[in-house]
């Protein structure tokens, strides 16, 4: 049986009989992977407090010959998402932890998309603030899934994206104010800003870029739409942050 060390991003688990954890993982170097983590769910496992979503390890785990299930040998923290500086950021774990699922290829490596769930840990470490990071995260882990609109220039006459966008309805394009129907989703001159400057710089800068709650809301909705077109759903976490907003 071979047995590989690596990077890893904790994406989720399940229950397995009475005592073990399915634990579904995102390696840096050879993409996502199931193992079972045996013993995980007694009271003095040696994973405890290693599972949470997002948590950062090295793990080391077999992989059997015909089998999809690997078997985990440790999985040990660097960093934890509960260490994380601002705790409404904790609401969005299980959200960015099933995006990722959603978006990673079995088995197949996919290095950036690491990096990028990697970055969103040390961001959440530095203090980031939750809207501006979630929205961070969807405009790059859409873009690197290659479904991100051109930010530069309209969909419809190719013309410049100036002070505004709109993102017409059942569309996933963005238009310029001229070739903008009516009752589409717009973005504010201050939402394309956040859009552009995030483009360029690491998610732990993001504490000194400015995010209104509106335009956090016109990028939360073209997103929205531009996910569940991707991935043909809608995910269950997004609703429930949705939800949780609503009763604040
Ligand atoms: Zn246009």
């Amino acid at each position: 049986m071979p047995v590989y060390q690596a990077e890893a991003l904790i994406l989720r688990t399940y229950k397995l009989g009475e005592a073990d954890r399915i634990v579904v993982f995102l390696t840096r170097d050879r993409g996502k992977k199931r193992g079972v983590a045996k013993g995980a769910r007694r009271a003095r496992s040696r994973y405890t407090g290693a599972l949470e979503p997002m948590t950062r390890a090295g793990v080391a785990y077999y992989e059997r010959e015909q089998r999809e299930l690997v078997r985990l040998n440790f999985v040990e923290p660097t960093r934890s998402p509960l260490s994380a500086a601002s705790g409404d950021v904790l609401g969005y774990v299980g959200y960015f932890a099933e995006l990722i699922d959603e978006c990673a290829p079995e088995a197949h490596a996919d290095e950036r998309l690491y990096r990028l769930g990697s970055s969103l840990v040390d961001a959440m470490a530095a203090g980031a603030p939750a809207e501006s990071l979630a929205r961070y995260f969807e405009y790059w882990l859409l873009k690197l899934q290659g479904v991100y609109p051109s930010l530069r220039s309209c969909s419809g006459c190719g013309g410049a994206l100036g002070e505004g966008a709109s993102m017409p309805p059942r569309d996933t394009i963005l238009l310029c104010q001229a070739c903008a129907p009516a009752g589409g989703t717009r973005l504010s001159a201050e939402a394309m800003t956040f859009l552009r400057r995030a483009t360029t710089i690491a998610p732990d800068h993001l504490v000194s870029l400015a995010l209104s709650a509106r335009a956090a809301r016109e990028l939360e909705t073209a997103h929205r739409r531009l996910i569940s077109v991707h991935l043909e759903k809608e995910l269950k976490s997004a609703r429930v942050l949705r939800e949780m907003r609503q009763i604040r």
